[in-house]
């Protein structure tokens, strides 16, 4: 058997595309694509939100200040978009969500009483990748995040970080993946490439390596990994293929707070600077996508299957029938197709497979008759008929527990 590949599939599940008019490295999502997507990103939503974080919404161009100020203008200037406005100012289009969710933050003066504050976003992101460089969904030149970011005190930082591990590790169990981790450290020796002093970077490490110790994990210290802003905890997943992956990813930041002068009022009344936690679960919505795809070699999981259920009749004596089944779906909110089709049951069979259809509705005379649907699982199993109420609520409870 071929391995799994992204693209293949992508196409032979109608899942995304791309246009020679919009360009490479662009792709667009079909209506089955973006079921998936979207399912992905509100799980990790549902999961944020548990932990206290709000939605923010940012536009997609900025003025370059903004990117001076941060940083990222000297470290992606070649990767950027470049934008020239009509009365010639200069903009670009976002490489990097972190200055914007600054600028929110700091729209007013904040109290010790309400740190920390935690933002999310999920959005784009653009880099001048070479066309070269481009691979599917792999490598793109708009990338999809579920980006998030919290203020806090020095001494918040750990929990901070406990609770997006705890994110990390719920989501990624749920899809089956084993996680490694790293703490990605700064390199002493290429202090160049690096913001913030040395003291700085102790500190944000010691802390790093506090949080894995607590976390009872074992890590690995990669020397060169860590952004330019500070050190990270990263997440590696092994795939069904034994691939490695890098999933996930905390980061701490000392340097973003100092440039952009982030402080809360203490206890004290004085002034008190804060750090930043950047995370993301999914990291790139099209990167993980080309994984899970792979992965599950295009059979996902009920609870994330675009299409969940392939309503099949015999023939078109039936067609009543099927059609009331189908309300039936409709009204539990599965998403179904039916196979209406002038074609041999044995065709519709193959291709609702080939399609990697989790569940098969197969109608006719006799299922009319009985007030009953004979159901197939991909796959092949049979499991016999069964009264639509008695299905619906199966795929209910399948579905709530997300279960693989
Ligand atoms: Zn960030």
């Amino acid at each position: 058997m071929d391995k799994p590949d992204h693209k293949k599939l992508g196409q032979e599940l109608d899942l995304f595309c791309f246009s020679e008019l919009v360009g490479s490295g662009l792709p667009l999502w079909t209506p089955k694509g973006t079921v998936i997507r979207n399912l992905l990103d509100t799980f990790v939503w549902e999961l944020r939100q548990k932990q206290g974080y709000q939605l923010v919404d940012i536009p997609h161009i900025t003025k370059k200040d903004l990117y001076i100020k941060s940083g990222h203008w000297d470290k992606f200037k070649d990767e950027l978009f470049h934008i020239k406005t009509r009365e010639d100012h200069e903009f670009a289009l976002k490489p990097m969500n972190c200055p914007h969710h600054i600028q929110i933050f700091d729209r007013k003066p904040h109290s010790w009483r309400e740190m920390p504050q935690r933002y999310a976003s999920t959005t784009k992101m653009y880099r001048d990748e070479q066309t070269g460089e481009l691979n599917g969904l792999a490598r793109v030149r708009a990338i999809t995040i579920d980006d998030a970011h919290v203020f806090c005190r020095q001494n918040q930082i750990k929990k901070e970080f406990s609770s997006v591990w705890d994110t990390i590790d719920t989501f990624y169990k749920t899809i089956g993946f084993q996680l490694t981790v790293r703490l990605s450290f700064h390199d002493p020796k290429q202090k160049e490439k690096y913001l913030g002093t040395p003291e700085m970077w102790k500190f944000a490490e010691d802390q790093l390596r506090e949080i894995a110790k607590d976390k009872g994990v074992t890590a690995e210290e990669a020397l060169g990994e860590a952004a330019f802003y500070g050190p990270k905890i990263d997440f590696t997943a092994k795939d069904s293929l034994g691939r490695e992956w890098q999933v996930a990813t905390i980061q701490l930041d000392i340097n973003m707070p100092e440039r952009f002068d982030l402080n809360c009022i203490n206890e004290k009344g004085e002034k008190e600077r804060l750090v930043m936690v950047h995370s993301a679960i999914l990291g790139s919505i099209e990167r993980s996508l080309a994984v899970l795809i792979e992965h599950f070699n295009g059979a996902f999981p009920l609870w994330l299957a675009p299409v969940q259920v392939a309503v099949l009749p015999i023939s078109d004596k039936v067609t009543d029938y099927a059609n009331k089944i189908a309300g039936k779906l409709t009204e539990a909110g599965i998403r179904f197709e039916v196979y209406e089709k002038n074609e041999t049951i044995g065709k519709k069979i193959r291709e609702a497979e080939t399609q990697k259809i989790p569940y098969l509705v197969i109608v006719g005379a006799k299922e009319e008759e009985n007030k009953t649907v004979t159901i197939r699982k991909r796959g092949g199993e049979d499991l016999g008929a069964m009264n639509v109420e008695d299905f619906v609520s199966k795929l209910k409870k399948e579905i709530e527990s997300k279960s693989l």
